[in-house]
């Protein structure tokens, strides 16, 4: 089940899909309704999960569009059952996270199945909190508390046939007593597993990233030693130096806590960023690159030659997480799709 919500964490949830399709899988998930009629929409024909929230009024587009909810609830249970035709449902169950899923007793879950017969488990899933620190334990009661609720439901004849609990982490490093049918990867899809914690084995994913992020260069210019540069004049030239300006800033996602911080990539080297980010331009550090002109390209994010930047590294500079970086990517910036 690729997780494309988020419009795939950035990288345009159509062409992901797409191309996820196209590879086999069948399943796809995303965060809300409006992301899941938008793939309808664009032709996307394999399954989707929905796992954040239905409101009242998106139950109709629910099965217009042929969407799967995630239920978090007893209460979801009724509220699904409001049609002459049966709908497949995934109930989450909340096993630690106490962020979405049920922490209903299993008797009060077989009560409301009994109860709403138009209603299908067909998958049982849960998340886990920190599925990449073998530091700690919360993984292992997480799966613990999984299989008896899962156990219990099996004695009370409710058996889905999906169980899913591993998103990137838990697939990557692996997690022990955890048996499920399906998995929920993001992160790994585009590219990125995340460092672990502790006594983890290596990881099993083997990925590169796979979107790179490049601005034009709009002006260059010399300055004179003493001259301030961008809002506040945060940054001052220590000694001659040559600047280029580039046609993209926090607007796109460019983190302001970059500012006089974070560096890109620029003819083939790293460029310190040098003021303050701007909502639409960027100022960079090429005194080492004189051959650069207005038109050229720079590398927020990618490579050139040996140089390269990814996510990781940026979120690291930022005080972010890679996730944040990849999902800030705003729509504005064009996405190119290349073989
Ligand atoms: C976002 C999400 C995933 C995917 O997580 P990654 O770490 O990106 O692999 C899986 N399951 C749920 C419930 C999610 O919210």
């Amino acid at each position: 089940m690729g997780v494309v919500k988020a419009d795939a964490y950035g990288h345009g949830a159509i062409e992901i899909s797409r191309i996820l399709c196209k590879e086999g899988a069948r399943w796809l998930a995303v965060s809300s309704v409006d992301e899941g009629v938008a793939l309808r929409r664009a032709g996307i024909d394999c399954r989707i999960l929905v796992m954040a929230g239905v409101m009242p009024w998106e139950r109709d587009a629910i099965r217009e569009f042929r969407l799967t909810p995630a239920v978090h609830s007893v209460g979801d249970l009724s509220f699904f059952n409001d049609s002459a035709e049966p709908i497949d449902v995934h109930l989450k169950i909340d096993t630690g996270m106490n962020r979405l899923g049920t922490h209903a007793a299993v008797s009060e879950i077989a009560a409301a199945m009994k109860a709403h017969p138009g209603v299908r488990i067909e998958g049982l899933m849960t998340h886990f909190a920190s599925a990449a620190d073998f530091a700690s334990g919360q993984t292992d009661e997480q799966i613990a508390r999984f299989n008896d609720v899962a156990a219990e439901l099996g004695k009370c004849g409710i058996r889905a046939p999906l169980i899913h609990c591993a998103s990137t982490n838990a697939i990557a490093y692996g997690r022990a007593g955890l048996t499920q049918t399906l998995v929920r990867p993001g992160h790994a899809i585009y590219g990125y597993v995340s460092p672990a914690r502790g006594d983890a084995p290596a990881s099993s994913v083997n990925v590169a990233p796979a979107l790179s992020w490049k601005a034009r260069i709009v002006a260059i210019k010399h300055l004179a030693p003493g001259s301030r540069i961008g809002y506040g004049g945060s940054f001052v030239a220590a000694a001659p130096m040559r600047i280029a300006i580039l046609a993209a800033g926090y607007a796109d996602g460019i983190s302001h806590r970059l500012s006089n911080k974070g560096k890109v990539i620029a003819g083939g080297r790293l460029a310190p960023i040098v003021g303050t980010v701007s909502m639409d331009l960027t100022t960079i550090d090429v005194t080492q690159s004189p051959h650069l002109r207005p038109g050229d390209e720079a590398t927020l994010l990618g490579r050139e030659g040996d140089v390269s930047l990814d996510a990781q590294q940026i979120a690291r500079t930022a005080g972010t997480i890679s996730y944040n970086v990849l999902c800030g990517i705003s729509a504005r910036v064009r996405r190119f799709y290349v073989e």
